[in-house]
């Protein structure tokens, strides 16, 4: 029995790692590796293992570094079962349908760039009709039920708290009279999170693969959070503006919402037309609704009171484009949530032309922006930005709530990994590589636990630790 390490261990994304057991082998993610141009081709190349030899796979959630390179396992050849939680099922349908259609435009303006080099066309590295048929491969389980899926391997999912169907995963391994447990940590999510459960403590392993994303950073304070987004809001209002929120459809989209739901009267709401303006997001937060038993106390009360969606009195569900297109006829009093996150894409784009040149309106920042981004550029209050070619001064004010993350900070990783009774050797792996370092040395420090950071490639016999 051994475990090899693939992806999510030279940066974060592309999540992937390998356990053999007996004559049997299963894959425990299969992430697309997100990043520049160039670090994205490596997932073009043949995957480093046989592909033939792969009986299961065995998902911790939907988002795409974890889920989004199914549809190339099918494309080349994987006929196995895909194995998730229910709610990662629903939303895998959604995402992967969206990564499909990304990567189908991607290769159109690429081959528009070859075909003036005189180059040969590439081709989309998935299609949707790929992604539909990873997502029929998909096997959806509830949480805390063990399954055998092969003979010697058994897994169990626990609620990861990060987002709507998030996982740990427990897994069983027994070959002959030898038995180890490991534990994959997924994304571990935030504690008193709003709408999701706690990350759940688990207490006995032989071996841990953790994440450690913001292993070297703490999170601002949730009820100061709330505070600031309040201020923008009466801020904005006073100035007879709009709010413009860059959001990701799945996980802030619905987290925001639920806020502005249970402050509805502290932020003086009524006054807002508040709009969801992204068909992903729309879609995400039906599959939010469809699962009220997988809520926290709080959010499950709230849900017991509303039978409709949407919860908000003045929120607007904007399908359409032409629905869009009329919000930007507003100049004051809308609050508009729309993709993409880093407002490299989508319909945001388009309200940030309208808004950002106007002093009155407010931009409000809730997620991590990368670098290279149109929203990083605004992070760093640059006076001017390019949208679609042309120049716009910046003079709407630009807010960062650094609050609201879907990932535990050190010190929530640091207490989960406190949760393990007998102290098991734990690999630290997706995290950038120094946090990676650091987060180890202090699960050392603090814990008294073996901690390492593997490499891609490296193997560890199970049967010896
Ligand atoms: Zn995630
Ligand atoms: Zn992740």
């Amino acid at each position: 029995m051994e475990l090899e390490f693939y992806g999510a261990t030279g940066g974060v994304t592309g999540s992937c790692h390998i356990i053999r057991n007996g004559e049997y082998q299963i894959l425990i993610d299969c992430g697309l590796i997100q990043g520049r141009r160039k670090e994205e081709e490596a997932n073009r190349e043949p995957f480093p293992f046989d592909l033939d030899k792969i009986d299961a796979v065995v998902l911790s959630h939907a988002h795409i570094d974890h889920s989004g390179r199914t549809p190339l396992l099918v494309k080349r050849g994987f006929r196995g079962p895909i194995y998730t939680q229910n709610a990662t099922r629903d939303l895998c349908a959604v995402l992967l349908r969206d990564s499909a259609s990304l990567a189908e435009r991607d290769a159109k303006y690429q081959n528009k760039k070859r075909a003036k080099k005189g180059l040969e066309p590439i081709e989309s590295l998935y299609t949707e009709a790929d992604a539909i048929k990873a997502w029929e491969h998909m096997e959806g389980m509830p949480y805390r039920e063990k399954r055998q899926i092969l003979p010697g391997i058994s897994i169990r999912y626990q609620d990861a708290g990060h987002i709507l169907g998030a996982c740990m995963v427990e897994i069983w391994l027994t070959e002959g009279s030898v038995t180890r447990k490991i534990v994959f940590s997924g994304d571990i999510g935030q504690y008193d999170t709003p709408i999701l459960n706690d990350p759940t403590t688990i207490e006995e392993a032989d071996l841990v693969l953790m994440e450690s994303t913001y292993g070297n950073r703490l999170h601002r304070d949730r009820q100061q959070t709330i505070e600031e987004i309040g201020e923008v809001i009466s801020r904005a209002g006073a100035e007879h503006g709009n709010i413009l929120i860059p959001a990701f459809s799945i996980g802030r989209s619905q987290e925001l919402l639920y806020l502005m739901g249970t402050n509805y009267d502290e932020w003086g709401l009524d006054r807002w037309q508040i709009f969801l303006d992204s068909p992903m997001a729309i879609e995400a937060s039906h599959i939010y609704w469809d699962y009220p038993h997988l809520y926290d106390e709080e959010a499950t009360k709230l849900r017991s009171q509303i039978n409709e969606m949407p919860h908000l009195r003045n929120l607007k569900l904007t399908h359409a484009v032409e629905e869009s297109m009329q919000i930007n006829e507003i100049r004051s009093g809308a609050i508009i949530i729309a993709g993409s996150g880093m407002c490299n894409g989508g319909r945001i784009i388009h309200h940030l032309k309208h808004n950002i040149t106007r002093r009155e309106c407010h931009v409000m920042i809730v997620g991590y922006q990368a670098n290279g981004t149109l929203g990083r550029r605004l992070v760093n209050r640059e006076k001017e930005v390019k949208i679609h070619g042309e120049f716009y001064d910046v003079n709407a004010q630009i807010h960062t709530v650094g609050g609201l993350s879907a990932h535990a900070d050190q010190n929530e990783l640091l207490q989960w990994a406190g949760g393990f009774i007998n102290k098991p050797k734990v690999f630290v792996v997706h995290g950038d590589p120094e946090v990676k370092q650091e987060f180890s040395q202090l699960l050392h420090e603090k814990l008294q636990l073996v901690a390492s950071v593997p490499k891609a490639g490296d193997i560890v016999d199970l049967s010896q630790i």
